[in-house]
């Protein structure tokens, strides 16, 4: 069974494939809570302020019962990606969440990202690159583009749950596509905690891209953190991304 929060279209605004049309899964429930990146949101079940991840409404489920739907037929999930897709169009599929690889045994996923890697889509998963997925039973997850948004300390998780080198080493060593995402802030980067975190995680990787984008939940807060990522990437060799979607539409829902 899979939680499925919401579904959209729109375009990507983050990573190697940013400005591409694509098609949003968004699953509910995450193995992290990142409380460091402050992002707030007023609980529509209490009114309280909840402090997290700008993803919150897929992390939360006791506040945002309300949007988290039981699915377990990939039938069902099939249809909400092709009832969002316009005509003449191919666009991107991404599957995000929350953490969307709790549910990558699950069948109805399985199914539905064979049944449009038959049609030749490109598939992205994003994830925060914990979970250790076993290529060889599930051998479909090789022709998947990964996402990995591995969280540093200005997540505020622990290293032990926020870094599984084992996990990232299988991911980097089997799929056909990877890059790495990492959010970053002023005071972090200063703090020099970004260079090293980052180095540590990356150690086994054979020459992997690397992007680095401003930590904000809203354009202010992006625009405030870019200056210095940008010189951060420069200095490092790594890729700047800004965060499209935060820039245009202050990180409103489904977009
Ligand atoms: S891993 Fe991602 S979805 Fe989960 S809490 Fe952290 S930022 Fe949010």
């Amino acid at each position: 069974m899979i939680y499925f929060v919401e579904s959209f279209y729109s375009f990507q605004g983050e990573g190697k494939y940013a400005g591409y049309p694509s098609v949003f899964l968004r699953f509910g429930g995450c193995n992290l809570e990142c409380k460091g990146f402050l992002s707030k949101s007023i609980s529509p079940k209490d009114k309280s302020i909840l402090i997290g991840c700008d993803s919150i409404r897929a992390v939360n489920r006791e506040h945002f019962s309300h949007l988290w739907e039981k699915i377990d037929s990939s039938k069902l999930l099939i249809e909400k990606i092709e009832d969002l897709i316009p005509k003449n169009c191919k666009p991107d599929i991404v599957i995000t969440g929350g953490e969307p690889l709790l549910y990558y045994k699950e069948t109805a996923l399985i199914e539905t990202l064979k049944y449009f890697l038959n049609k030749k889509y490109r598939i992205t998963i994003e994830t925060n690159a914990t979970i250790f997925i076993d290529f060889e039973k599930y051998p479909i997850y090789k022709d998947i583009v990964f996402a990995l948004s591995v969280k540093l300390s200005n997540s505020k998780e622990p290293y032990q749950k926020r870094v599984n080198k084992k996990a990232i080493e299988s991911i980097t060593k089997n799929v056909k596509d990877y890059f790495f995402k990492f959010v970053l802030d002023e005071e972090f980067i200063k703090s020099k905690k970004a260079e090293k975190e980052i180095k540590d995680i990356i150690i086994n990787c054979n020459n992997p891209t690397i992007f680095c984008m401003p930590l904000g939940s809203c354009a202010k807060e992006i625009e405030k953190n870019a200056p210095m990522v940008a010189e951060f990437c420069i200095k490092n060799c790594y890729c700047y991304m800004d965060r499209l979607h935060i820039r245009l539409w202050n990180n409103k829902e489904k977009r």
